[in-house]
């Protein structure tokens, strides 16, 4: 990967620096008031969170799904579509082009893949305070190794495609609760995705954090959404002071 295209957007966020913010209506604040809450692991997401987004989706839906169905099925889920379930009803045949074309998408972002600016910070941080670092993705195994090998930095466990059911079921999030030994309230999950990453945080019972680096999910479409974050920040950078501030950091 050149170093050179990351570099400038390393600098937009030094640039631009914006403080993290609580979601108003936060589902768990009432419990915690006066207690600072206990977390003792991070999930985060793989792709557009701990990497730099290069897959794109809405081409890749209006590809599987073809323009009259992609339009129908965005209607009516707000926010955001779950290709992977709408193509679990289709017929063999039409699961395998669609994979395909998926697959193809995958390996192009592959191809591109650049590690988010903070990603590293952020792992050191949490390794230095000794707090459990896991991953949970909607994409395939490969992925997963190619990205490690990339990074540098492993994630364990590190869930892929191929454990089931994946976000936004709670399911892999439960599990690596319970190969920590954890409570889901002592583990935050970290995404780009409000409907799978923060709907599988919130489901599970753990801390959620919607990584929003455009803001796209301040439009009034996603006001209605049935799981909200607890905290939304634009940069992984912001998740450090968000720690530091809002949880006893204790392994
Ligand atoms: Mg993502």
């Amino acid at each position: 990967m050149p170093a050179a295209l990351f570099i400038p957007r390393a600098l937009l966020f030094l640039t631009h620096p914006r403080s993290f913010s609580s979601t108003p209506k936060m589902s768990i604040s009432s419990s915690v008031n006066s207690v600072t809450p206990r977390l003792r692991g991070v999930v985060f997401d793989m792709d557009g969170t701990l990497t730099v987004p290069v897959i794109d989706f809405q081409a890749m839906y209006k590809q599987v799904l073809g323009q009259d169905m992609y339009e129908a099925i965005k209607l009516k889920s707000p926010s955001g579509i779950d290709i992977l379930h709408h193509i679990e009803t289709w017929d063999a045949d039409k699961q395998r082009k669609a994979y395909e074309i998926i697959a193809d998408f995958e390996r192009q972002g592959l191809e591109r893949l650049q590690i988010m600016p903070g990603a590293s910070e952020l792992c050191g941080f949490l390794d230095s305070r000794k707090i459990r670092r896991g991953l949970i993705t909607r994409n395939v195994k490969s992925a997963v190794d190619l990205f490690h090998q990339r990074f540098g930095i492993l994630f364990s466990p590190a869930l892929s495609r191929e454990f089931r059911p994946y976000k936004p079921d709670p399911g892999p999030l439960l599990h690596i609760c319970s190969t920590w030994e954890m409570e889901p309230n002592e583990v935050m999950m970290i995404g780009d995705s409000l409907k799978d990453d923060v709907a599988c945080g919130k489901r599970a019972g753990a801390f959620t954090c919607l990584l929003d680096e455009t803001g796209r999910y301040a439009a009034p479409e996603y006001a209605a959404v049935e799981h909200k974050p607890d905290y939304t920040v634009s940069s992984l950078a912001e998740v450090i002071s968000l720690l530091e501030t809002k949880f006893d950091l204790a392994p």
